[in-house]
């Protein structure tokens, strides 16, 4: 069973994927399967990451759903407040907007528009100072687990943001562990090697933070319908932030019963 004084998190990660139609669709689906067979609030949190644009449209849509479902910013920017920042979204806008969470660090942004070490600290202290709760990504490359560097990487990425968090900001902190070659690959790490990097990652946790038996750990990787039970019943798994099956209702709404029924 997961760890029980934990509330789990599945999160759904839309990347750069439904259009409006879609995006409505799949929101009036999921808010549909609720109706019929709610979710405690307090058995899983739940949220969507959909692209900007979508995301204040999305939140008005959730407003009379069965049960609390969060809009989350899948990124800002790394410059605080309002100004002359073409094309930018700050933590302040996000908070103006009521969007309380937001995902930081995720594998493409590392990989794909620079985010580098400097640039996630900057995003993070800006999300916190503005109140916001971020979901911190971590997680190897196929290479760095082959030269049996993953959990050194892991923890190195964790430790990267210490220096910018406040001791009380650690509560306001989701972390999400995610190994890159699992993501959109159809391949998941195994739930034994899933919670054994999650073992360590709240072993760490613990020597950084007063709040760090409590830190929600996130799997991500290729999470489905079928394998959320598996993954769900690992003690430091906390859920799950699921890409690609988050953009069908219904292996959404699976995976977060998985969850839910785990506590
Ligand atoms: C992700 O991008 O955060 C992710 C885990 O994607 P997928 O579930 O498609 O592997």
């Amino acid at each position: 069973m997961s760890n029980s004084t934990i509330t789990p998190w599945v999160v759904g990660n839309w990347k750069m994927n439904p259009m409006h139609a879609n995006a409505f669709q799949l929101i009036e689906e999921f808010k549909q399967l609720l109706q019929q067979d709610n979710i405690a609030a307090e058995q899983c949190h739940i949220g969507v990451a959909p692209t900007s644009i979508v995301l204040t449209g999305v939140q008005a849509q959730l407003k009379d759903a069965a049960r609390a479902v969060y809009t989350v910013a899948q990124d800002l920017s790394r410059v605080a407040g309002t100004g002359a920042y073409t094309g930018e979204v700050s933590a302040e806008l996000l908070k103006d907007s009521q969007i309380e969470y937001v995902l930081i660090g995720h594998s493409e942004r590392r990989e794909l528009f620079g985010d580098n070490v400097e640039i996630l600290k900057a995003k993070l202290q800006n999300a916190l100072s503005a109140g916001l709760t971020v979901i911190y990504c971590v997680g190897e490359s196929l290479e760095q687990r082959e030269q049996g560097a993953a959990e050194q990487v892991v923890l190195q990425q964790i430790c990267d943001i210490a220096a910018v968090v406040k001791a009380e900001q650690w509560q306001n902190i989701v972390v999400a562990y995610e190994p890159i070659w699992a993501i959109g690959t159809g391949k998941t790490a195994s739930p034994a090697d899933a919670q054994a990097m999650h073992a360590k990652i709240r072993e760490g946790l613990k020597q950084i933070t007063a709040f760090g038996a409590t830190t929600a750990i996130l799997y991500g990787g290729s999470v489905k319908a079928e394998n959320a039970v598996e993954l769900a019943a690992c003690p430091d798994i906390n859920g799950a932030l699921v890409g690609g099956a988050s953009l069908n209702a219904q292996s959404f709404y699976q995976i977060a019963k998985a969850f839910a029924q785990s506590k």
